[in-house]
């Protein structure tokens, strides 16, 4: 026959209290502490001789308020049971650093709050994990994601927005300019004879052409509501909130000038021979150009018209 087991007495499972990977602390009725196991210590720099008989609020008088305070106040009072504190602004209810660290940032936590009678007694058992390596990768993941995010609305050649952030940006500024009957010009760019550019320098160069053009045109747009974007192949594009039809149409040209006066060389085969752009603006109108695929149409027309026009000039939709 097998003998029973003996009782496990106070010592053992006081030893095993401290043995644990989390901080254990055991408050009365009266939120004072009456146990404190081994792991707290180095994480907060006090034995449990200290604090034993004192209230949790005294010895950690930063919990007031929060919602630590109130998950004990409900488990004393009425029984309730909290297994995960939720405090996603506050991770870090208690002042503890990483074991032996006294200047570290605050371990991030996890707080668990269960109450239990015993011998007609109302008690309390705080649990606290660490959870910063969780955290940390929840916070690189978060980091990734948003990384992740920027670089989806970022054209990989050249750097600039792309189309699906030209798309979005387009929907908003408009809603935007109904809503406040504001003003809003759309300018396509597209570069001329870019076949001949490529036929004759190689596509590498080609890129590295295009890569040029973009950031030559972004770093004209001064504004931070301004957008330019990649809109396809070697075709760009500019929102200009807030401009004009005839502010944008100096700032069509002041563009085209400056990409021609750049003095990049073309092919012998190119109707110019230093690269340039046609560009084709078109403005909101409440009546007419009311939309983004209107907008758009009327801006793609106009370049048309450019490039009919003898390319490295700007056609405004309306004249
Ligand atoms: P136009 O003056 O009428 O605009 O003539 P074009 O030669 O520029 O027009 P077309 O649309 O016939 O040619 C556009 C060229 O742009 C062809 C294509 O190979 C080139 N292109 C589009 N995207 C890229 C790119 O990412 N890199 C390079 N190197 N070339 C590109
Ligand atoms: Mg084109
Ligand atoms: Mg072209």
């Amino acid at each position: 026959m097998i003998a029973p087991l003996p009782e496990p007495g106070a010592g053992l499972l006081s030893r095993v209290l401290d043995l644990l990977d989390c901080g254990v602390i055991v408050l009365d009725a009266q939120a004072c502490i009456v146990h404190w196991n081994a792991w707290l210590v180095p994480r907060c720099g006090r034995g449990a001789a200290r604090v034993t008989g004192h209230p949790l609020i005294e010895i950690f008088p930063g919990l007031r308020g929060s919602r630590v305070e109130a998950a004990v106040q409900a488990a004393l009072s009425d029984g309730t049971a909290t297994s995960h504190v939720p405090d996603a602004g506050n991770r870090t209810p208690f002042p503890l650093r990483p074991a032996g660290s006294f200047d570290g940032d605050l371990i991030d936590q996890a707080v668990a709050v269960t109450p239990f009678d015993e011998a007609g007694q109302r008690f309390c058992l705080i649990e606290i994990r660490d959870i910063s390596d969780t955290a940390e990768r929840e916070r690189r993941l978060l980091e990734h994601a948003e990384a992740m995010r920027a670089r989806s609305f970022i054209d990989g050649l050249t750097g600039i927005a792309n189309r699906r952030q030209f798309d979005v940006t387009l929907a908003r500024e408009l809603r935007r300019a109904q809503r406040a009957d504001a003003p809003l010009a759309l300018l396509l760019f597209d570069i001329d004879t870019f076949k001949a550019y490529n036929d004759h320098f190689g596509h590498q160069e080609g890129d590295a052409c295009l890569i040029r053009v973009a950031q030559e045109i972004a770093g004209l747009l001064k504004r931070p509501a301004d957008l330019a974007a990649r809109y396809g192949g070697e075709e760009f594009a500019a929102i200009l909130p807030d401009t004009t039809r005839e502010q944008a149409r100096v700032m069509a040209d002041r563009i085209r000038t400056h990409i021609a006066t750049l003095n990049l060389p073309q092919a012998p085969e190119a109707c110019h021979p230093h690269v340039t752009i046609s560009v084709g603006v078109a403005a909101f109108e409440r009546a007419r150009l009311n939309d983004e695929a209107a907008l758009i149409a009327a801006a793609d027309q106009a370049l048309y018209a450019a490039k009919d026009g003898g390319r490295n000039c700007v056609v405004v939709d309306g004249d």
